[in-house]
Formats: structure tokens, sequence, C-alpha cells
């Protein structure tokens, strides 16, 4: 037996189950477990990130200047508040690592993302998950839940994977109601998708208890590069920028990801798209019998009667080169999680899901 062993908490971390892209023996497959944006980055982002290949022995700007004008242009916020991470997976797991450790408790919702769990466990702190009512956060609970133990709240807004949100009188509730030594974080990874949400910008601009991130990997389509950023008062932004490797988001990430927040237009193609899409394939779902809550994100959480008829129907899905995604780590067994693709996408999934669904009752 070995002596050697890790710290407190981290052999409690289940992996990360990320969503599958292959189905064997098949081609023209349709990846709709991740929540990709099924049109990629701009051509101006793909650009940017061409032209970056020609300076991969230069090291990476170490302050993210340039791209933290851009953000701050672009949303209207204070450069000087914003922290690039190699996604905003990095970012969270600064805020663990900065603000939990043994014997602090860390709260996430029943349905919340999986690494803020992971990053608790990995900050040797304690995760606390609190009920939500009907797939919908629950305000109420999430104070109920709170102690001196507690350091950090996370809350995804809209949530993945139930693409529900609540409303922005319930998150400055929360963030009002909160005792004094708790920091919330709003993971606003599909701000982008809400059309006029600031994704909690202007609550963290009032608060000094609100920290906000942000991702390039949804809207933006650049997941496979890493770069998401944090938003936050002065006095947490402080302490992340304390925490982060001068040269955690590589150039050709942090070039890419300034000329994709610049193309608006391309972003208000992407939501417009999104928007129409997700409303046409809930609703041929729900022809077939198969509800889900009105999404506010870029996936659906389609409802099964129960996890035999979901686990069986994501079968069918694969047997038709459509992947979508299992939910039942997150206490979800009868759903599965689509990501709205494009128009031929959708259809793809609408008619096997009525395939399906033709047979299955
Ligand atoms: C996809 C997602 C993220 C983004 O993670 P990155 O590390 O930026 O790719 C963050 N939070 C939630 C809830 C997500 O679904």
């Amino acid at each position: 037996m070995t002596k050697i062993t890790p710290q407190p908490g981290i052999m409690d971390i289940a992996l990360y189950q990320g969503g599958s892209a292959h189905i064997p023996g098949q081609s023209n497959v349709v990846k709709l477990s991740s929540n990709e944006n099924p049109y990629g980055p701009s051509d101006a982002a793909k650009e940017a990130y061409r032209k970056a290949g020609f300076d991969l022995h230069r090291y990476p700007s170490s302050d993210h200047a340039a791209l933290r004008a851009a953000i701050a242009d672009v949303h209207g916020l204070d450069a000087d508040r914003i922290l690039c991470g190699a996604g905003s997976d990095e970012v969270i797991s600064f805020l663990c690592q900065a603000y939990a450790g043994p014997g602090d408790e860390v709260i996430h919702t029943e349905h919340g993302f999986a690494m803020y769990r992971i990053s608790t466990l990995a900050a040797g702190a304690t995760p606390v998950e609190v009920p939500e009512r009907e797939r919908v956060t629950d305000v109420n609970a999430i104070l109920a839940a709170c102690n001196e133990r507690t350091r950090l709240v996370f809350l995804a807004n809209p949530n993945n994977p139930t693409g529900t949100m609540i409303g922005e009188g319930e998150v400055a509730r929360l963030a009002a109601g909160l005792p004094d030594h708790v920091l919330l974080v709003l993971d606003g990874a599909y701000a982008e998708y809400v059309e006029g949400y600031d994704g909690g910008a202007g609550l963290v601009d009032r608060r000094e208890n609100v920290v906000m991130t942000r991702t390039f990997s949804k809207l933006y389509g650049l997941g496979g590069l890493r770069v998401g950023w944090g938003y936050g008062p002065t006095h947490v932004m402080d302490v992340l920028a304390r925490m982060r490797g001068p040269f955690n988001v590589n150039q050709a990430a942090l070039d890419t990801a300034e000329a994709a927040v610049r193309d608006t237009a391309w972003a208000v193609k992407c939501r417009e798209s999104n928007t129409r899409m997700r409303a046409w394939l809930a609703e041929a779902l729900a022809e077939h019998g198969v509800p889900s809550d009105t999404s506010t994100a870029n996936f659906i959480l389609a409802r099964f009667a129960d996890q035999a008829e979901a686990e069986a129907c994501d079968l069918h899905l694969q047997a038709e080169g459509l992947i979508v995604r299992r939910v039942a780590g997150y206490n979800l067994p009868n759903c599965l999680r689509i990501t709205v693709g494009d128009e031929a996408s959708c259809r793809r999934v609408a008619h096997a899901v009525g395939q399906f669904m033709s047979t299955a009752r």
C-alpha cells in the first residue's frame, strides 16, 4: 500500500462524463450532446485564429488587456474587473480554491452544473445540494441552506441541464438575502441566448457579494479553444488575479475570442436562429408526447415517462446517428438533454423521436 495519498475530498470526485462525439459504425452523426453552436465561430474569429498560427513561438499576453478591453466595450463593463480563464471552468475553480477549504460548504442547486461539485471537492470543501422546485431554482431553499460554514453559492441562470431561468428580481433577492460572508457566483454560460439579459453584470456593479462567470464556449462557438471570463467587485477580482497563472490563456485563444466578441452581428444571428429552432423543436417534441420546460438556453430538456423510456429513446436516436445527453447523473433519469442544432438536425431529432414514440407506448 502506497503512503502517497491525495488531499481529502479528491477521491470523492466522480470523473466528469463529457458528451460523446461518436457512435461506433455510424457516419453522418450529429452531435447534440455538449451544447455547442451548430454554426461554429464567426468568420472573423476563424481568421484571427489562422493568423495566430504565425506567432506560436511567442508567449501569450499575460494581462489579457486586448481581450478584456473588447469584452468591456461590447458588454459595457469595467475592463479592470474582468479576469480571463481557460474556460469559465477555470474561473469556477479559482473561486473555489480562493474562498472554500476544509470545513466550508459550497451550495449548488439540485440539477446544477457538475463542475461546481468537482471544483468544491478539489478545494477540500463540502458541496451542498439544494432542492429545486419542478426543475426551477428555489431562492428560498438556497437561503435556508446557508449557515456559518457556507462560503459560496453557485447559480447557473439559465441553468444547465434544465434550461430554466429565474427572473432578475429573484436573483437580486437572493444576493440581498445571503449572509455577509457568502459570495454568490452567477454562471452566465447561456446568458447570450437571452435577448436583453446582462447575465447579472448590473447586479455585480451594485453589490459587493456577486461575481459573474461567462464563456466563449457556447454562443461564440469556441468550446475547443477554452476561453471564459469572470466579472466581479474589486476585492474579489484582486484575489482571483493572484490565483491565475500568468499564461493561463493562450494567445490564439485570446485573439480569436477578441474577434468573436466584437462580431456582434454573428452573435445576434446565432441567437436568433437558436430562438427560432428551439421553439420549433420543443413544439415538435410536444406533438409527439414529449414535453419540456420552456428553455432559455441552446438546449431542450426532453421529459419521458420514466428512465427506461428515456434510455430506449436515446438508443433509438443513436441508431439514427443522433447523439444527445443522458442526464441521470443530474438527478434527471427520465430526461434527455438535446442541444438545439441547425434546422436539418432539429428535423432529424423530431422525426426520430416521433418514430420512437409511435412504437413506445
Ligand atoms: C458549458 C458551461 C460552462 C462553460 O464552461 P467552459 O469551461 O467555459 O467551457 C459553464 N457553466 C455551465 C453551466 C455550462 O453549461
